[in-house]
């Protein structure tokens, strides 16, 4: 396999979980006589502070040269001012649209020996695996926007399509899981939640109909992912709901430093990030967890690559490097000694291979 990928570290601990994936899938090429080429680019604030642009031409052009796309993070506070004129956001929301990668995968599993990790009860959180599939290029963070002294608006839009689209992603995922889907919105109150739920109850209904399905309120969703989270196997929400109830979910697994995603439109090629940020609080100390960054990384090999097996190998180094009791602080419990970014990285990519 020959294949060309696009890294872009980003801001804060981006270019230190990058350098992680970098090295896992150079691992993975040596390893298993394959070929990838890499091109490092500029996103978000370091992007802008080189050229004015959080997505210059020259790193648009490389991501829709590849056959995928890795991010690091983007963001920070030195770009985050109320009046900043460019946000470094904006160029990871032009980058999902331009590449149409309108289906975001974040699967959640808790790893047996993270229960601990976790500030929720063990008996709770034990055997938790599901995937949220959000809805990624619509709704209201890609609406028209307004400002002016008093008053602020922000528009959320939703076509038939795209809930139809996002629907069957979630449908044909779980099909090959536990055959169950969830569909969240929030039809008490909000027209677009009204479509949404017209369409998704439809199309699972009429082109799915061996899939189990469920429908929640958002806000009571939040309160069952923390209640009973074994019970969901795939949960397809919108946008915005997508991007906060996966932060919750985030700490089923112990934390955000565990949980890889992976962004896919009608084409092969994907966009893979970890679900953090940049975490300007960590930056630059080498202490970032990696293991979203290399899920990540497995996650684009699975994917766009279609190297199964390969995947399988990044996965299970992983969870070995886990098993065998290393720990970044993020997981480290009380008593255990947490290691950095770079032994974290040293040990996973011993058991690969
Ligand atoms: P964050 O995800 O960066 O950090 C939240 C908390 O989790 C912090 O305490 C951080 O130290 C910790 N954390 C995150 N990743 C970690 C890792 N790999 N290992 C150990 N600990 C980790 O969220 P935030 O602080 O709300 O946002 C910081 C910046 O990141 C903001 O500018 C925000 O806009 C941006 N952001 C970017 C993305 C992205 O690039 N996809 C996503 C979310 C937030």
């Amino acid at each position: 396999m020959d294949a060309l990928i696009t890294l872009l570290p980003g801001d804060g601990i981006g270019p230190e979980v990058t350098a992680a994936a970098h090295r896992a899938l150079k691992q993975v090429a040596e390893v298993y006589g394959h070929t990838f080429r890499f091109e490092v680019k500029l996103v978000g604030g370091a992007a802008i502070d080189e050229t004015g642009s959080p997505l210059p031409p020259d790193t648009m052009a490389s991501c829709m040269d590849s056959a995928a796309v890795f991010l690091g993070a983007v963001g920070g506070p030195k770009w985050s001012g109320p009046h900043a004129m460019v946000r470094p956001e904006k160029g990871l929301l032009e980058l999902r649209a331009e590449l149409g990668v309108y289906a975001n995968l974040r699967p959640v599993k808790v790893m047996d020996e993270l229960v601990d990790a976790s500030p929720l009860k063990a008996g709770i959180i034990r055997g938790v695996d599901l995937v949220v599939v959000r809805e990624l290029t619509g709704g209201i963070y890609f609406g028209k926007k307004t400002r002016d002294e008093t008053v602020a608006s922000d528009l959320c839009v939703y076509h038939t399509h795209e809930v139809e689209r996002i629907v069957r992603v979630a449908a044909r995922l779980a099909s090959g899981r536990r055959n169950k889907v969830c569909s969240v919105d929030k039809a008490n109150v909000l027209e677009t939640s009204r479509l949404w739920r017209d369409v998704a109850d439809r199309t699972l209904e009429r082109e799915f109909p061996e899939i189990e399905t469920e429908t929640l309120l958002v806000d009571a969703a939040a309160m069952h992912l923390l209640s009973r989270p074994r019970d969901f196997d795939v949960i397809v929400t919108e946008n915005m709901f997508g991007d906060i109830l996966t932060d919750e979910a985030s700490m089923l697994a112990g934390s955000m430093g565990m949980l890889p995603s992976a962004s896919l439109g009608d084409s092969t090629r994907g966009l893979y990030e970890p679900i953090h940020g940049s975490a300007p609080d960590i930056a630059g100390l080498d202490v970032a967890n990696p293991c979203a960054a290399i899920a990540s990384a497995a996650m684009l090999l699975r994917h766009s690559l279609s190297l199964v097996e390969e995947a399988d190998a990044v996965d299970a180094a992983i969870a070995a490097a886990i098993a065998a009791g290393a720990r970044t602080a993020d997981i480290a419990r009380d008593g255990e000694t947490p290691i950095s970014t770079t032994e974290m990285t040293d040990r996973i990519l011993a058991g690969l291979g």
